[in-house]
């Protein structure tokens, strides 16, 4: 690389959009740490309903988040963490979670702590970090912000597929889209950092693209913005 200050490229965009597969690729082939900020919304919700919190309850979520130890670690290229020495791993994807992970996500007073959580990553150096508001509130004055998306009949297939494949489900593509519908709408009509395009950010329409040719994108864009410098 031929720069010395610190890089973070945010890429931000609705659920299933590819993401998670797009930031992978990117940060390994960049050799750049990988960030799942969406991961740590799951996590916290995951730990309420454990405890029996109202995931609506912002009072109460708060207070849990308020005595939660966050800590982060880096295992093969990815970033994770820990709540309270404890690693959520897959759990955070279960559908429970999902169901709830906006709400948690809605308390301006837990974004304000993930935030500053989320930006501490960058003691590791340079980094891709996925999310819905990465490239807004996160890290605004990064150069290198992507919002990807997609149609949404083919962010449900996607969706589905994944979920076919881990674990042993019997959910219908119609259910997948009408919660991934719902779960767009609370993420994009919140009224603290909603799902928005960034300033300065490019967008990019995967629907008929592989994650492969979306990650090289992103990365040419990078490796010519650092080229420039
Ligand atoms: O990206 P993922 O689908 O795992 O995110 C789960 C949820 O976490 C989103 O639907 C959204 O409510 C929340 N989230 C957020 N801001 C982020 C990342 C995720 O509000 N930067």
């Amino acid at each position: 690389m031929l720069s010395n200050t610190l890089i973070t490229v945010a890429i931000d965009g609705p659920s299933a959009s590819g993401k998670s597969t797009v930031a992978r690729k990117a940060a390994r082939a960049l050799n750049f740490n990988y960030v799942d900020s969406g991961a740590v919304y799951r996590g916290l919700t995951w730990k309420c309903l454990r405890e029996g919190v109202d995931t609506e309850d912002a009072a109460a979520v708060t207070e849990l988040v308020d005595r939660t130890r966050f800590e982060w670690f880096v295992e093969a290229g990815a970033v994770r963490f820990t709540l309270d020495g404890e690693d959520p791993g897959a759990q955070v994807r279960s559908v429970p979670v999902q169901e709830h992970v906006s709400d948690v996500a809605a308390v301006p007073e837990v974004r304000t702590r993930v935030v500053r959580f989320l930006r501490d990553t960058t003691r590791f150096g340079n980094l891709v970090m996925e999310g819905r508001d990465i490239g807004t509130v996160v890290f605004p004055d990064t150069p290198y912000k992507f919002y990807l998306d997609a149609d949404p009949e083919e962010r449900a297939r996607r969706r589905h597929q994944e979920m076919l494949k881990s674990a042993a489900s019997d959910t219908t593509v119609d259910k997948v889209f009408a919660s991934l519908q719902r779960r767009d709408r609370k993420d994009s009509t919140r009224k603290t950092a909603p799902l928005q395009i960034a300033l300065g950010a490019q967008v990019i329409d995967s629907t008929t693209m592989v994650a492969e040719e979306v990650a090289n994108l992103v990365v040419k864009q990078v490796r010519g913005g650092l080229t420039e410098q």
